[in-house]
């Protein structure tokens, strides 16, 4: 298959001997929205990080990534950060500008645009997020759920080929996470959604990986995964409510 992103093998360790991913193998199509599943330490958020280089050749690195048949190394990386936008779990890592429309634009700067392209990606990816009138806000001053939406706004500004999500959900109310979905929806870039939102991925994601102790434990369509009660049980995760309703006879054994 045509292939957006590949990992094979991958094995790392934290440098206080934590192994974290134990031999990590999949490719994800060009297009495709992969939900990356797994109880807390299973290994979700370091595989993320390993696809735009933040945890670059160390030794307790084995494997590849690549990206569109490009493997991730210090040669590679100014690259693969055009082509890889990141998400990551908490808003406060990602921000840092004191206001929005400056946190927006510092992804497109850092990658030599021109001001007036810079300005233009600005402001399309800040209504592309719902906050057009935002530019001015004080970051440290925006809700939970508007942070959020800051940071991926200063990602898509970047325009990437593959969008890394690391559980863009957890910490926004009903809302928050409805607006957020149907955001994901309209985006077009080759996505991976690290999460413990298995609506999410049942609504988004047309296949799931789960992986448990930094291996896969199980690669397929995300309604086969979601609906096997022992897999799900086996990894700590739960069937999500709305699926439920499809089998109306499934919970008789409980
Ligand atoms: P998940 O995102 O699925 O919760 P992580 O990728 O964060 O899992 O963690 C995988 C394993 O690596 C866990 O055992 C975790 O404790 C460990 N780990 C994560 N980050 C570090 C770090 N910076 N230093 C040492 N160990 C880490
Ligand atoms: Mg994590």
């Amino acid at each position: 298959m045509n292939t957006a992103l590949e990992i094979t093998n991958l094995r790392y360790r934290y440098h206080d001997g934590t192994e974290a991913l134990r031999g990590v193998t999949f490719r994800v199509a060009p297009g495709e929205c992969v939900g990356l599943l797994g109880p807390n330490g299973s290994g979700k958020s370091t595989v993320l990080l390993h696809l735009n280089g933040l945890l670059p050749d160390k030794p307790g690195l084995d494997g590849t990534v690549r990206i569109f048949g490009q493997s991730v190394t210090p040669e590679s990386i100014e690259t693969i950060r055009h082509q890889v936008g990141l998400l990551f779990q908490d808003p406060d890592d990602q921000l840092f500008c004191p206001t929005v429309e400056e946190d927006v634009a510092f992804g497109p700067q850092q990658l030599g645009l021109e001001d007036a392209v810079v300005e233009t990606r600005v402001r399309r990816a800040l209504a592309q997020v719902g906050l057009a009138d935002y530019g001015s806000r004080a970051t440290h001053h925006l809700s939970h759920g508007e942070k959020r939406r800051a940071c991926l706004a200063g990602v898509l500004a970047c325009e990437p080929l593959v969008l890394a999500l690391d559980e863009p959900t957890s910490d926004l109310d009903p809302r928050g996470r409805r607006e957020f979905k149907a955001l994901l929806r309209r985006i077009d870039a080759t996505k991976i959604i690290a999460t413990h939102d298995l609506e999410l991925v049942a609504e988004l994601c047309s296949r799931a990986i789960v992986l448990d102790h930094g291996l896969v434990v199980a690669d397929g369509p995300v309604l086969t995964l979601l609906n096997d009660e022992q897999l799900m049980l086996a990894h700590d995760l739960e069937r999500p409510h709305i699926l439920r309703h499809h089998h109306p006879h499934s919970d008789d054994s409980a």
